[in-house]
């Protein structure tokens, strides 16, 4: 199923992050084979939110899902809420962003660069797993995924249900993509190393800005084999819009009839277009389950009269909550 080279694995020291990471794991390895009727006794989940949220899944014929970061927390991948979310002392929407890769493509390609090692080295977690399970078993799942980090490629989520709308690490595209003259098509899957010039020196944290980052010459950046212009990472850079189809393809689902159910899944919800999903679920007429580590005090992430909220990490609790409908999943 994972198709992805790992040779290129560097070795490191264990961080705290890892030990904390290995802990899980054995957690998540023990409840695999615990009961599917009664909810794990550390999340701190009462029985009867666990049955009645089992009952409304089970009963749930379209089943919306908003995923964010949080979701790939436990595979080790950082939120960009947090301290360690700086590059070299950029805020990554600096670094992300059209106009900052027309200036400097060399320091935006080593962001991505890094990212995609990162995410390539990562694990699907749990949750990635029984969210893939789900979306197989029911029809009429259909999830919004703001996370680039390939995760859920990984775990054979059917593609149909799913729409990654702020693209993948794993894909490029011609920087001429919207040109209004001469304007490319051109895109490629791609893993890490996007070329030999883009590989990380190793033992050196590049996101450290009191370390050089290697030189690399513009000329040896990837570029497009149609039109020799600059190939970029196919991400949404911020202040870009999500693609049109992938928004045709979302609204088809939410007009698409009556909504059962929604859940929000390691994400805050509170900015656009993330935000709206919410409330046009609810108006669909669905209850809606919260997978977060803090409840918000905010709208659209309010708690309403009906929903669930399942406090804690997404690989625990998702797998964890939705047991009772697919059963144990593996990892
Ligand atoms: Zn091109």
């Amino acid at each position: 199923m994972d198709a992805i080279d790992r040779t290129a694995k560097t070795s490191r020291k264990p961080t705290s992050s890892d030990k904390k990471l290995d802990a899980l794991k054995a957690k998540q390895q023990k409840r695999k084979f615990r009961g599917t009727s009664t909810p794990d006794p550390s999340l701190n989940v009462s029985l009867e939110d666990f049955t009645s949220f089992t009952q409304h899944l089970q009963a749930s014929r379209r089943i919306f899902a908003l995923l964010g970061a949080g979701l790939s927390v436990a595979s080790g991948l950082a939120t960009f809420r947090g301290s360690d979310r700086l590059w070299r002392g950029h805020e990554p929407q600096d670094l992300s962003d059209a106009q900052v890769f027309f200036e400097d493509p060399v320091k935006v390609w080593w962001f991505f660069s890094q990212r995609m090692m990162g995410a390539q080295e990562a694990e699907p977690n749990a949750a990635h797993f029984a969210l893939a399970k789900l979306a197989s078993a029911k029809e009429g799942f259909f999830a919004v995924n703001q996370n680039i980090d390939g995760l859920c490629e990984r775990v054979a989520f059917p593609q149909s249900h799913i729409a990654q709308v702020h693209g993948t690490l794993f894909s490029i595209k011609c920087s001429k993509y919207q040109a209004e003259k001469d304007k490319c098509d051109y895109e490629s899957e791609v893993t890490y190393p996007v070329n030999e010039h883009l590989t990380l020196p190793q033992d050196i944290d590049i996101s450290d800005a009191k370390v050089a980052l290697p030189e690399v010459a513009r000329s040896d950046l990837p570029h497009c084999p149609k039109c020799n212009n600059l190939l970029r990472p196919n991400v949404v850079f911020f202040g870009e819009a999500t693609p049109l189809s992938l928004t045709e393809r979302i609204y088809q689902f939410t007009l698409g009839g009556p909504i059962d159910l929604m859940l929000v899944i390691g994400t805050s919800a509170v900015v656009l277009p993330a935000a709206m999903y919410i409330p046009i679920a609810r108006n669909a007429g669905a209850r809606v389950a919260f997978f977060n580590m803090e409840e918000s005090d905010e709208e659209p992430g309010r708690l309403q009269d009906g929903d669930w909220f399942f406090k804690g990490d997404a690989s625990e609790t998702v797998a964890d909550m939705l047991k009772g409908v697919i059963g144990n999943v593996g990892r």
